[in-house]
Parts: structure tokens; C-alpha cells; sequence
């Protein structure tokens, strides 16, 4: 194909889940759309994230409970084979892709393979993959830069090298290693590190902080750290990977370091590095339309995700924090819709944050903490999950609700759950805190029984010590 030249309103550059909302909002709204993606629709909450991770989360669940439920009456030792695991969280990986490509289509977005760059304010070039392919022109009226993040190396540990893994690779396994490395404790650390450690693997995990999921307070990261132990899981805080050598016998022998400089080894099969993700912009040639990053490469945007430059808007992890999924695909509905004339604009107050560990937390809005420091007076209702019914009927009582309000008026600020479906739990608490609702509101609100739900209710009936199944203090 040679150089041809199109049209379009809109150009999406990056099909995740930033960018194919977007391209489906836009294309919605009757404007011409064009998505261009390099690798795979989906991008890499689908294909190499969310999806993959927690298809996994949920198999490997199912073989540890089906294991460990001798206290019930249930003795059972499952095997598990982990090729079929991984070729049925394929199958659901290629399901998701696949329905978006046809949402795409069917919305009337047209879907572009190849990298995009900015030429000038109004045109993109697209090289298409693989030889030959050529290059083709686009002329648009804005763009959306939806082009994500990968993950941070450390020096010294190349994802190219068969026993360093990032998350893609860990993922993409069809055998557990009998040792695992985790360098990096932050939530897709502890995510698989629970994945491997149910199956069998002996999970040991380095962190250059002093606990598990840094960021989060004490009390989270606790319930999750001693859980993890008790799966087996090893933990040594305060050490940052150095350096690592093969070790003979498929095996590698890694260095770390304290602060002091203090030095310890660990010999494993494989080594997965779970530091942090970074933006990807390297390719778009940013500098040709003025388009600068700031320090940490993320494009700067507005509530209506504009950048500096007046047609190009950014979405998703690319333009910064919180790098989730969820937050991609609200700011490019927003996009999306400014760019079709709507007075769309997001409000960042209640985007949920979910770690899907055992258990699982779900965290929104605001800590105790940061209320305070927000010039909030406080009133906080933490509630444990033994004190729930349904908790004990399913076995699982590790773990809290704590509602944040405002003493004055009762409003919901915030909410911190460390429960099994915490996950879930935590909507209720957004749309409270989206719909400026009160406690008044979350008490007034009949809860089913017996579910998990109704210790939200009652973590908002302790914040005004009137809780009926735990005492209030
Ligand atoms: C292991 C793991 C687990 C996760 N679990 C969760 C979770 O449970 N919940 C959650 O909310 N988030 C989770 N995340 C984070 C989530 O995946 C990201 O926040 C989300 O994918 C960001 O979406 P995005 O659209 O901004 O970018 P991405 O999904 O990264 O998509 C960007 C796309 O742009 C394409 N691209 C980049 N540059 C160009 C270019 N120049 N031209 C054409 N295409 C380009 C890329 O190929 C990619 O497909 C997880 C991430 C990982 C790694």
C-alpha cells in the first residue's frame, strides 16, 4: 500500500479502554471517527491487565478454596493445570477484544491498525505494522491521545531476558515457577503474588517501603499483608532489587540492598518486577505540535481532559494519575463529548480504586487523613467483618468497613473496605459520594440480608455510634 491520505473528525490514537470509549462516544455522537491502535484493541487493561489478572484471580480462588474448606466439611484436593487455566483466561480475553471490535464497528468508528505520530495540529501519520505496509495520512479536527502506560523497568532487569518478568509475561505463563521473585509490592505486585502463591508456588516479595500496598493506610495494607502470609507468601521490606546472575538448574540468583547498603540474596525461577507503569508518548513526536509532558512524562489536562494545545485532548493513563481503567474510560466519555460541544467535565472526587488481592480492598473519596487535612471535621464508623452475618456464612471475616463524613452536615466523604467483594462494596459508597448523599441517606437505605452491604450500612450507623451488631466507641 502506498501513501494514501483521509479525513476525520476525530483521531483516537490508542484503543484501551481511554481510547475505545472515546472512539464509541464520539462516533455516537455522529462525528466522523478513526481509531488507531499498534497492537491490540483493548489496549492493556484487556489484553495484558485487568482482564488476564483477574480471570486468574478468580481460577486460582477456585482451586485454593476447593482445597481449603476442610472447616466446612469439604475435603478435596484439586490439581491444577495450568496451561488449560491460562487458554480459558485467553478465551475470556478474546471474547472482551473481540465485542469491542464489533461495538467499534457497529458505533461506526473505523478501526486503523498502525503507530500513530503528530505531523502538525491537524494531520497524523500512521505507520502500519510490518513490511511493506506503508504509511498512511490523517487529517483530523481533534485528536485524543489515549496511548497508555507500560511498565518501569529497574536497571539491570531487562523484560527481554526469559526469567525477568513484568505483569505481561507473568500473565501470559503456563506453568507456575516452583519460586517467584516479586520485586515490588504495590497492587499488581500483591495481586500475583496471590495468584502464585495459590498455585503452589513459593511467592517471596521485596519492597523498598516498609509495607505492602504503599499509599494505603496501616490498617488496609495489614489485613492484606497477614493474609498473604498466611498463603505463604514472604516478605522482606526495605530492600530494593540491585542486580541478578543465572544460578544454574533454570534458577537465578537476585541482589538487593537496604538504604544502608546492607545486602541480601534470593534465589528463584522467575523474577517478576512490579514497580510502577510509566506514560507512553516516546512515539508521537509531542514536540512537532508544542505538546510538552511534565516531569514524570504525563500530559497535563484539564477537568475536560484538554491539553495546551486547543483540538488535542488526553484520557487515561497517559495522562496521569490514578492509572486505572475506570478513570480512562470516564475522562474519554468526557473527551469525547466536548469535543461534540457538550458541557461534559469530570468530577475526580469519587473515582473507587479497587485491589483485587485476598481479600479484596475498595477504597473512594476521601481517608480520615486526607478530610482532615482538607479542613473536614470528621466523624469515621469502621466496622470489622466478623461483626456481618453474611461474612461468617461465607468464611470470610478478615477485614473492615470505614466510612468517612463530615461531622457537621453527615456527608459521605469517603470509604475504605478490606472485605471479600470489596470490589463490589465500594460502588455504593461513589454513588453516595457522588450524589452528595448523608449518612442519613446510606441508614436510611434497607440493605438485603444477610450480604456483605449491610456492614456499609452499619460502618455509617457506627460514624454516628448507633450501630447495632458491633459495639460503638
Ligand atoms: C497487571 C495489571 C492489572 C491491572 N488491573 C487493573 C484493575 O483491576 N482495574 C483497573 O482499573 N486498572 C487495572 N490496571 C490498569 C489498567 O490496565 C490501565 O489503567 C488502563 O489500561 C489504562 O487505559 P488506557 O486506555 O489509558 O491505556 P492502555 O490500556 O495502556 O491502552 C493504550 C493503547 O495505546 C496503544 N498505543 C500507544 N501508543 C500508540 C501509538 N503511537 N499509535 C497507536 N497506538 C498506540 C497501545 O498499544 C495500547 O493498546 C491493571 C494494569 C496491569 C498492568
Amino acid at each position: 500500500m502506498g501513501d494514501i491520505a483521509t479525513g476525520t473528525d476525530v483521531l483516537v490514537v490508542g484503543g484501551g479502554p481511554g481510547g475505545y470509549v472515546a472512539a464509541i462516544r464520539a462516533a455516537q455522537r455522529g462525528l466522523a471517527t478513526t481509531l488507531v491502535e499498534r497492537d491490540a484493541v483493548g489496549g492493556t487493561c484487556l489484553n495484558y491487565g485487568c482482564i488476564p489478572s483477574k480471570a486468574l484471580v478468580s481460577a486460582t480462588d477456585v482451586a485454593y478454596d476447593a482445597g481449603h474448606a476442610e472447616h466446612l466439611g469439604v475435603h478435596a484436593s484439586p490439581t491444577v493445570d495450568v496451561g488449560a487455566m491460562s487458554a480459558w483466561k485467553d478465551g475470556v480475553v478474546d471474547q472482551l477484544t473481540g465485542g469491542v471490535e464489533r461495538l467499534l464497528e457497529a458505533n461506526g468508528a473505523d478501526v486503523l491498525e498502525g503507530t500513530a505520530a503528530f505531523v502538525d495540529e491537524h494531520t497524523a501519520r500512521i505507520a502500519h505494522g510490518g513490511e511493506g505496509q506503508g504509511m498512511e495520512t490523517v487529517e483530523f479536527e481533534h485528536a485524543i491521545v489515549a496511548t497508555g502506560s507500560r511498565p518501569v523497568s529497574i536497571p539491570g532487569f531487562d523484560f527481554a531476558d526469559e526469567p525477568i518478568w513484568s505483569s505481561r509475561e507473568a500473565l501470559a505463563t503456563d506453568a507456575a515457577p516452583a519460586e517467584l521473585l516479586v520485586v515490588g509490592a504495590g497492587y499488581i505486585g500483591m495481586e500475583l503474588s496471590t495468584v502464585f502463591a495459590k498455585l503452589g508456588t513459593d511467592v517471596t516479595v521485596v519492597e523498598m517501603l516498609d509495607d505492602v500496598l504503599p499509599g494505603y493506610e496501616e490498617d488496609v495494607s495489614r489485613v492484606v499483608r497477614r493474609r498473604a502470609e498466611d498463603l505463604g507468601v514472604e516478605f522482606h521490606f526495605g530492600e530494593g532489587a540491585a542486580g541478578w546472575e543465572p544460578a544454574g538448574d533454570d534458577r537465578v540468583e537476585v541482589r538487593t540492598e537496604t538504604a544502608d547498603g546492607e545486602a541480601a540474596t534470593y534465589r528463584a525461577e522467575r523474577v517478576l518486577v512490579a514497580v510502577g507503569r510509566e506514560p507512553v508518548t516516546a512515539p508521537l513526536e509531542l514536540e512537532t505540535i508544542g505538546l510538552e509532558t511534565d516531569a514524570d512524562g504525563f500530559l497535563e489536562t484539564d477537568d475536560r481532559a484538554r491539553t495546551s494545545v486547543e483540538n488535542v485532548f488526553a484520557v487515561g493513563d497517559v495522562a496521569g494519575e490514578p492509572m486505572l481503567a475506570h478513570k480512562a474510560s470516564a475522562e474519554g466519555i468526557v473527551a469525547a463529548e466536548v469535543v461534540a460541544g457538550e458541557n461534559a467535565a469530570l468530577d475526580y472526587q469519587a473515582i473507587p480504586a479497587a485491589v483485587f488481592t485476598d481479600p479484596e480492598v475498595g477504597t473512594v473519596g476521601m481517608t480520615e487523613a486526607e478530610a482532615a487535612e482538607a479542613g473536614f471535621d470528621t466523624v469515621v464508623g469502621k466496622v470489622p467483618l466478623g461483626a456481618n452475618g453474611r461474612a461468617l456464612t461465607m468464611g470470610e471475616t478478615d477485614g473492615f468497613v470505614r466510612i468517612v463524613a463530615d461531622a457537621e452536615a453527615e456527608f459521605v466523604l469517603g470509604a475504605q473496605i478490606v472485605a471479600s467483594e470489596a470490589s463490589e462494596l465500594i460502588a455504593e459508597v461513589g454513588l453516595a459520594i457522588e450524589m452528595g448523599a448523608r449518612l442519613a441517606d446510606v441508614i436510611g437505605t434497607v440493605h438485603a440480608h444477610p450480604t456483605l452491604s449491610e456492614a456499609v450500612k452499619e460502618a455509617a450507623e457506627a460514624a454516628r455510634g448507633e450501630a447495632i451488631h458491633t459495639l460503638n466507641r
